[in-house]
């Protein structure tokens, strides 16, 4: 299929009237979020939603998410609206924070993969919510890319993956938070399944204690079961290795390295994701900056666009692990994902 792409300009014309026709009528879209780019289908026709499936090359038991232009939208789709719920709502959304909740039964079953609950978020993004609202259904929608790649938050990333595998892409420029939503479950005791912008300590201001999943920050055990389906899978890998250092700002340089000279020594090309506090440990090796140390939503934010490029020739990149609180738990959870828990400690 050929993919029309609309700019900033011509969507203002009619691109986002005729991408919303284009849900309606079962096709697929993609649009851009503040977390990252998004696949959208009519989130009530399970016809439409396994074309995702199929765009992504997705495995049918990891559940989407269903993307709401107001609060109130979200009524029909769980089978009542919980009181954490009502908090967190008036507090997070529109934003990515997206709840999963008991569902109710106008959603298909291929959006939850048979799961009895459904994961909702109401996203901030302008081009967004105004897609949502054009075509007067929930949106079903996981992230841009092709399964197990990195997630797309530049335009250019998602033509890498989708061109000619959706009917119309939005383009919106760079996505600002540049990690996924946090999905919170509220089933039993409230329970981080996937860090995102908004924190733990963000949540707990509001509703008291939250667990955070076993799976966020480790391997799932063998016959371990995982609370969110996504966490089984091989997420976020670029084309290289990833190798994560631990330890102090010094000591994690210091790994890397010893490491990367081993490795050049090897001929393999290396690269190391530096950070402003770390910069000048790494003189005359080849690094790139992705934030700071101290802002880790700044390091969110650069995370899936440099691992798409910087792998192009590299073989191996280098990057600190941070302390995983705030929004460094979002960080470290994709990082770890992304170097398949490959982590040196000394
Ligand atoms: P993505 O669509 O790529 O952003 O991934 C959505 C994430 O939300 C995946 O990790 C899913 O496993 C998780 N998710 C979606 N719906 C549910 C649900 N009903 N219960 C638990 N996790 C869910
Ligand atoms: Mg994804």
């Amino acid at each position: 299929m050929k993919t029309e792409l609309y700019n900033a300009k011509t969507q203002k014309e009619n691109g986002t009237g005729v991408a919303g026709r284009v849900i309606r009528a079962g096709g697929l879209v993609v649009f851009p979020t503040e977390t990252v780019y998004g696949l959208g289908a009519n989130g009530l026709d399970g016809e439409a939603v396994a074309k995702i499936f199929e765009a992504k090359g997705r495995p049918n038991d990891n559940p989407l998410i269903l993307h709401v232009a107001k609060k109130s939208d979200v009524r029909p789709l769980w089978v009542k609206i919980p009181d954490t719920a009502r908090l967190l709502m008036d507090e997070f959304w529109p934003g990515p924070l997206t709840l999963v909740y008991l569902k109710s039964s106008i959603v298909p079953d291929a959006v939850t993969a048979g799961l009895d609950t459904v994961a909702v978020r109401m996203p901030e993004h302008r081009t967004a919510l105004a897609l949502i609202r054009a075509a007067g259904v929930p949106i079903a929608a996981p992230s841009a890319n092709l399964s197990g790649k990195p997630s797309p938050t530049r335009i250019e990333h998602v033509l890498e993956d989708m061109d000619g595998r959706v009917d119309v892409m939005l383009d919106g420029g760079p996505c600002s938070v540049g990690v996924e939503s946090t999905v919170l479950s509220l089933v039993g005791t409230p329970t981080i399944l996937r860090p995102g912008g908004v924190t733990k300590e963000m949540l707990e201001s509001v509703i008291g204690t939250v667990r955070v999943a076993n799976a966020v920050l480790n391997p799932l055990g063998e016959n371990e079961v995982a609370a969110s389906p996504g966490m089984k899978y091989r997420h976020y890998a670029p084309d290289c290795e990833v190798v994560v250092a631990e330890g102090s700002p010094r000591r994690a340089a210091s790994i890397i390295n010893r490491e990367y000279s081993l490795a050049e020594s090897e001929g393999k090309n290396c690269i190391i994701f530096a950070t402003e506090q770390t910069k000048s440990y790494y003189k005359g090796k080849k690094y790139v900056i992705i934030g700071d140390r101290d802002m880790p939503s700044s390091l969110c934010a650069s995370l899936f666009a440099a691992l798409r490029d910087e792998s192009g020739g590299t073989d191996i990149i280098f990057a600190e692990a941070i302390p995983a609180r705030e929004q460094g738990l979002a960080y470290m959870n994709r990082l770890l994902r992304a170097s398949g828990f490959t982590v040196l400690n000394n």
